[in-house]
């Protein structure tokens, strides 16, 4: 995703993948609503939408069962469950279209920054040079430890094991099963997952060794401890076992070198948000970046990468720790859960808990101003057609239903758009290119002034 939005800035980009083949056991993610929304203003939805199945967005939260409130304000105000394998293959085809370069079998092993650029060394000794370095090499990043940047947080209390395969028994039997064991522990599922093939979810016993995959054993032992039976379980297609570590980078920009993804932040998989968050994170970067590096960029500009975008991460491993203990089999937990489940019935509460998972209820702090100033904009209807059909180059955009005003000489890195909806309730507005609302008012004055403030001097 970073890669596609630096290529819009016309920024080369190298991308170094260790692995030389994709990753392919399919963990089904969801993308959640503003997700969705950034694949829009990218152009991307429809070949997400083609690959992926659209579902309503409920029991979202801790998985309580609760449906979305309704009336949200999104024109895209669905799951979207896609494989992630899905994801990474859309997204690499889409950098690679906007001219991106991907090296496959090459894993960065040493870096070594100074005031005009980055060098990094390849496992096999080969050296390379950029001008930044962002590190998007997942939780145990190397790039963060080269770095030394701290990674403070909670070690993995428990694992869960998760994978695909065949089972012995009738569907009936297993659902019947799965719903009594689900009255205490949300943990465990069972569920198909193609033809003749069911994904099983199922706690594990202890943290174990978790640079080895499971065995089929363990799952036939870890199911007779919770279900009472193995199912029959056989043939795994992929076995696999995630923990519940929470970490956050202390930092996320060393000189030169930035950190995105789960380089940044890990936290348990409740909700469905790290992909997500990482995807977010890109989308704040990228535009900074390359402003950065075309020469534009005013002096703070790229440091507010971190000052946006670390808080949003606390707020998410906090939510995720919160569902943690709500999915807890202990007495206390179990009557939180009960209660939230019967706060949720107050359409405030519903609300400002699906707002915060699918990351559509985020502000930044741009200073003080009308509610909307730091949020991000839906998707109006404009005389054009979708306000985000018209963000697909990552440029700013002013939107004047005064008429009045104009972007001067900021007109290569913003664009205008006289008279465009009804729907819009403020004279002017001008948003960044991650959509959100950098300015609003109708003075050519005040405008001016944040279009230095967010796109530099202008021409
Ligand atoms: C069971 C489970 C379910 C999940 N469900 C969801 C969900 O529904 N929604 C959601 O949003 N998220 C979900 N997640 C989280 C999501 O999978 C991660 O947040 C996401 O993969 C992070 O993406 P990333 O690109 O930052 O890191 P990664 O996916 O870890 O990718 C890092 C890449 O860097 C490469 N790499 C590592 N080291 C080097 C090196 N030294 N040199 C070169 N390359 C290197 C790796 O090979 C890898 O390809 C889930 C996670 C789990 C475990």
């Amino acid at each position: 995703m970073l890669a596609a939005e630096l290529r819009l800035h016309d920024v080369r980009v190298l991308v170094l993948e260790k692995e030389t083949e994709p990753v392919s056991f399919a963990r089904i993610v969801g993308l959640h609503i503003r997700s969705i929304e950034l694949m829009a203003m990218r152009g991307l939805l429809e070949r997400m939408l083609e690959r992926g199945r659209r579902r309503p967005a409920g029991a979202y939260f801790a998985a309580i069962d609760k449906p979305a409130p309704e009336g949200l304000d999104s024109a895209h105000a669905y799951l979207l469950g896609i494989p992630q394998p899905v994801i990474v293959h859309l997204l690499e085809e889409h950098a690679i279209e906007r001219g991106a370069q991907v090296r496959r079998g090459c894993a960065l092993a040493g870096l070594q920054q100074d005031d005009d650029g980055v060098t990094v060394e390849l496992a096999g000794g080969e050296q390379l040079r950029s001008r930044y370095l962002v590190g998007c090499d997942g939780g145990r990043s190397t790039v963060r430890k080269l770095l030394g940047v701290g990674f403070p947080g909670e070690p993995s209390r428990t694992a869960t094991l998760m994978g695909e395969m065949e089972v012995g028994v009738p569907q009936e039997e297993i659902a019947a099963r799965v719903a009594a064991v689900r009255e205490t522990d949300r943990r465990f599922s069972i569920g198909p997952a193609g033809v003749g093939v069911y994904r099983v979810i199922v706690p594990g016993a202890a943290v174990g060794d978790r640079g080895q995959p499971p065995t089929i054993e363990d799952f036939q032992q870890q199911l007779r401890t919770i279900a009472g039976t193995d199912f029959g379980v056989h043939s795994p297609r992929w076995l696999s076992r995630f923990g519940d570590a929470t970490r956050l980078a202390e930092r996320y920009r060393v000189g030169r070198t930035l950190l995105a993804g789960d380089a940044a932040h890990i936290h348990p998989p409740i909700g469905g948000q790290g992909l997500n968050l990482g995807v977010q994170d890109a989308v704040n970067l990228g535009w900074k970046l390359a402003a950065q590096i075309r020469g534009w960029a005013p002096e703070t500009l790229l440091d507010t990468y971190q000052a946006e975008r670390h808080p949003v991460a606390e707020d998410v491993l906090d939510n995720t720790r919160a569902q943690m203990e709500l999915l807890s089999t202990e007495p206390g937990p179990r009557a939180v859960r009960r209660l939230l489940t019967e706060l949720m019935d107050f359409d405030e509460v519903n609300r400002y808990l699906l707002e915060k998972i699918t990351a559509i209820g985020i502000r930044y702090d741009f200073g003080a101003g009308p509610d909307l100033l730091g949020r991000r904009l839906p998707d109006i209807g404009v005389k054009q057609g979708h306000l985000y059909g018209l963000l697909h180059r990552g440029r700013g955009l002013l939107l004047d239903r005064t008429e009045r005003l104009t972007v001067g000489g900021w007109a290569d890195r913003v664009d205008y758009l006289g008279d465009p909806t009804a729907a819009l309730d403020v004279p002017c507005l001008l948003l960044r290119p991650d959509g959100h609302v950098a300015w609003i008012g109708d003075d050519q004055q005040g405008l001016d002034e944040h279009l230095s403030r967010w796109f530099g001097n202008p021409n």
